[in-house]
């Protein structure tokens, strides 16, 4: 086997390297073959080198380790993955990081993407209605599908893939959780009641990630879904067909304008002031706006939010 010595770091790397390549040649369950690996990364030395798998026969790979495996066993995945693939290398963040990749796509940029590869599948969650979908609304962009459903629901992961994201967060989301998948995309779901999993845990297309709910800046039990590349929002209409909700395609071709808001939006990014009148509370104001008080006193730092002056300056975004 030739040496790569770049790709492979240290001896954690390489028993984990071993460890998938022995899965894939031997067909022997994970938990088995760790035993060996671990007995004799302590005399040899073995380099592999990664870029010989094939991007394909990884995924089939980890798709049939971690079905053998529970949650808790699939350390391992996760690790091999954050350290090793190209997908988790870049943009990943410190755990508590909501969006830490934010990439401006041109025009002319093309992705192609293979949602699902071998037998790995795609799993969506069931809902009551379809309440709202991708694009502006209230003068600023809505960057995900609002689907109704109750407090309690059943939340799952809609590919496989490994939590980046899964906490409170008081930026509008409520609980919140964030997949970032094999394919490279990655979906967020929001104002959960309940989360169920865990930053760096492995989940598999249909296992439990949550519980719908109404947390956050929420007007009902909704779970607000989005679908996201490097960072940058998009319509998961692109992917999936509303009439039956199955994907489209097993593969997916992003093209710039998929990726990019509509002008106006853009121009939303810079500030947004209201002149406080006679009368009015912090309340009004985030009503008007479709904010959350919190928000609005983080913005402006404000010491006394029950003591606004008419006339005062508020920033809304
Ligand atoms: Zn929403």
């Amino acid at each position: 086997m030739e040496k790569n010595t770049e790709l492979i770091k240290n001896k954690r790397n390489i028993v984990n390297s071993l460890l998938l390549v022995l899965s894939i040649s031997l067909g022997v369950s994970a938990q088995d073959s760790t035993a060996a690996v671990l007995d004799s990364s302590e005399s040899s030395v073995v380099s592999i080198d990664l870029s010989e798998i094939p991007d394909s026969l990884l995924r089939s790979t980890i798709d049939s380790v971690s079905k053998l495996l529970s949650i808790e066993d699939r350390g391992f995945i996760s690790s091999y993955l954050l350290d090793n693939h190209p997908i988790y290398t870049t943009g990943w963040g410190r755990t508590g990081n909501l969006l830490p990749q934010s990439t401006t796509f041109n025009d002319k940029d093309t992705f192609d993407f293979t949602l699902i590869e071998g037998q790995e599948s795609f799993y969506i969650n069931e809902f009551d209605s379809f309440n709202w979908g991708y694009g502006p609304r209230w003068g600023r962009m809505h960057r995900g599908w609002d689907l109704q459903m109750d407090v309690g629901d059943t939340l799952r992961a809609a590919f496989n893939g490994v939590v980046r994201y899964a906490q409170y967060n008081d930026g509008g989301y409520g609980n919140c959780v964030v997949i970032r998948h094999l394919n490279g995309i990655e979906t967020l779901y929001a104002h959960l009641s309940k989360l169920d999993c865990q930053p760096g845990d492995f989940v598999r297309a249909g296992e439990l990630i949550g519980l719908a709910g109404s947390t956050g800046r929420s007007s009902g039990p909704h779970l607000h879904w989005e679908w996201r590349y490097m960072g940058q929002s998009f319509d998961a209409m692109i992917a999936i067909d509303t009439s039956n909700y199955l994907l489209k395609a097993d593969s997916l071709q992003l093209i710039g304008s998929n990726l990019q808001d509509p002008p106006e939006y853009k121009i939303r990014k810079t500030a947004t002031y209201h002149t406080v009148k006679s009368g009015e509370t912090l309340s009004h104001i985030a009503q008007k706006y479709h904010t959350s008080v919190s928000s609005l006193v983080r913005k402006n730092k404000l010491r006394n939010p029950d003591q606004l002056q008419i006339g005062q300056r508020i920033r809304i975004r």
